[in-house]
């Protein structure tokens, strides 16, 4: 599944989340979804998140990114051991975990999207205060819950439990992510989901 369609199904079903009362409707909800619903694909050059990190085309290969995330985990490293900088060895972890990863392998799973989540509340967490949102956080992991869902519709499959198991699963459904199998998928996900927001929008009205 393509950036967009992640984005877009994980806003939606944000919108049901907070609609039903599951999340609060604040910006932790709604950066926890943009965040939560593409990161996972920080593990592949091309995807639109490392568009957004790395925008120079000349980058946007494994090698790029081999260059790119290494030389950041390199460099927290250093801050950390040389400079003293406390958060260095955590976000030195979190650049490696990304740099080591293969497409769809330890960041595209369950233990891999805990992982993360752990790393990034010790990284926002000072003098024992979490300076992310607590909105943030389950918007976030329900997101790349959802994200990961949603690629199992992808023929390559997804190894949900590396690094414990190399198990590839997916749907019975599914298709390759660039073919038009792949794009009538997605619309028909977008489409459910937008009309049960339409079928159930008086959800929505105690919000207004
Ligand atoms: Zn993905």
């Amino acid at each position: 599944m393509l950036g967009y369609a992640h984005l877009s199904t994980g806003l939606m079903a944000t919108a049901i989340a907070v609609g039903h009362g599951a999340l609060p409707l604040d910006s932790g909800t709604v950066i926890g979804s943009v965040v939560g619903s593409i990161i996972l694909d920080i593990d592949e050059s091309h995807s639109m998140v490392n568009k957004i990190i790395f925008p120079f085309n000349f980058l946007r290969n494994i090698l790029g990114k081999l260059l790119f995330y290494g030389g950041l985990s390199a460099a927290s490293f250093y801050s950390f051991y040389q400079l003293g900088f406390e958060k260095g060895y955590l976000l030195g972890i979190l650049f490696l975990i990304i740099t080591l990863s293969g497409h769809r392998e330890i960041i595209h799973s369950i233990p891999g999207l805990i992982g993360i989540t752990v790393l990034l509340c010790l990284i926002f967490k000072i003098d024992n205060t979490l300076l992310l949102p607590k909105s943030f956080i389950i918007s976030f992991v329900f997101n790349g819950i959802l994200h990961l869902l949603l690629d199992l519709f992808n023929k390559a499959g997804v190894k949900l439990f590396a690094p414990f198991s190399n198990k590839t699963l997916r749907y019975p459904i599914c298709a390759y992510s660039n073919s038009t199998k792949a794009r009538f998928i997605e619309l028909a996900i977008c489409m459910s989901l937008f009309t049960y927001i339409l079928l159930n929008k008086n959800i929505f009205i105690e919000l207004l």
